[in-house]
């Protein structure tokens, strides 16, 4: 990785590079009924609109390359036969501007199952490979728990990462677009100085944790407590709204549909993101629903975060940002959830 360090202004100049491609950031949106500001990604058109000093996006990132609803293909028909057409729906380069560790880590979990996996999703991968990454850091939120899942910085999944050394950004380098960028700015090698500064800002960072989730052997926990009464308890509480996975940046779970029109001559095939909490989830043809009950598909969202994809991956599924559980009604939270099924309360 190369390193270097530029003053904050040159931060406009980077944006200006880069205005000529869609670029989203955080931008800020209100407040929430307790009056704390509310933040979330969009498009932006001028350098001011950035709200890079946000604590926590509302949704993810994940909209960008995964959105909630997509049209996959239309087909029409004619006296000839039929014609199918597949749109990927990529356009220009996407530049996300001031992406948190936790946010790149989900990307990088959702591509391995969605570009690195046996059947790779193409309108996932023609998204994906279209951005450009700026990462930036962040302090935690009391909701915030990705230390313990290992993802509170990111090694890969971004172009450029900088982070806050007061009057300067201190940027790590990873990808040869971005050392061309930064080659276009004021920018220099960092001194040893920087470097001190540097480790003490991430050190600083790593004392502001609040929430945590014993991961130790959590998979083999899950096998023992597949049973256990407080799924129950975190079920009945539930309203299988769908809203944790609305939020979540590594949700994908999906359904499609397809859609004729009366004339019988045009048709398209429509994915829409879906929820393991909702109720009609697992309802196959026939009316059965294979999770019937709040509690088994509670359970089977946390089965498949924390167990399963650790048995396919060797990770977990969750990256800790803490969204699920800020947005959910019935104060659902990972680390109450987990702590229960542990027998910690
Ligand atoms: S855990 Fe919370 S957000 Fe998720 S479905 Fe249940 S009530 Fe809704
Ligand atoms: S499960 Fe919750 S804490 Fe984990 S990544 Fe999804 S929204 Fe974040």
């Amino acid at each position: 990785m190369i390193f270097k360090v530029f003053k904050k202004q040159e931060l406009a100049r980077l944006h200006e590079l880069l205005a000529v491609n869609i670029i989203v950031g955080p931008v800020a949106r209100g407040n929430d009924r307790n009056g704390k500001p509310l933040y979330d990604f969009d498009v932006i058109y001028d350098f001011a609109e950035l709200a890079l000093d946000y604590t926590q996006t509302v949704h993810s990132p994940k909209r960008f390359v995964l959105p909630y609803h997509e049209t996959l293909s239309t087909f029409t028909t004619s006296h000839d036969g039929w014609e199918k057409h597949v749109d990927l729906n990529v356009y220009r380069p996407l530049v996300f501007f001031g992406m948190h560790a936790c946010d790149i880590n989900a990307l990088n979990k959702l591509d391995l199952i969605l570009a690195q996996s046996t059947y790779p999703n193409p309108y996932y991968m023609g998204k994906r490979k279209n951005l450009f990454i700026i990462g930036l850091d962040c302090n935690p939120e009391p909701q915030c728990f990705c230390r313990s899942m290992g993802t509170d910085s990111a090694i890969h999944g971004f172009d450029l990462f900088l982070t806050d050394l007061g009057g300067k950004y201190f940027a790590e380098i990873l990808s040869a677009t971005a050392f061309d960028l930064l080659s276009q700015i004021n920018c220099k090698e960092p001194s040893a100085k920087d470097h001190s500064l540097y480790k003490h800002v991430t050190h600083e960072k790593s004392t502001h944790y609040t929430a945590t989730v014993d991961t130790s052997d959590l998979t083999k926990i899950l096998d023992l407590e597949f049973e256990s009464k407080a799924w129950d308890y975190w079920g009945e509480k539930c309203f299988s709204c769908g809203t944790c996975a609305n939020v979540c940046p590594t949700c994908y779970c999906y359904g499609v549909e397809e859609q004729v029109d009366l004339d019988l001559k045009h048709a398209s095939k429509e994915k829409s993101l879906h929820s393991c909490n909702l109720i009609d989830f697992a309802k196959v043809a026939g009316g059965h629903n294979f999770r019937p009950t709040s509690a088994s598909r509670l359970k089977y969202r946390y089965y498949h975060k924390h167990r399963g994809f650790v048995e396919a991956f060797e990770e977990s599924l969750c990256v800790g940002c803490g969204r699920c559980g800020a947005a959910c009604l019935a104060d659902i939270t990972p680390p109450a959830v987990i702590a229960s099924v542990r027998g910690k309360e």
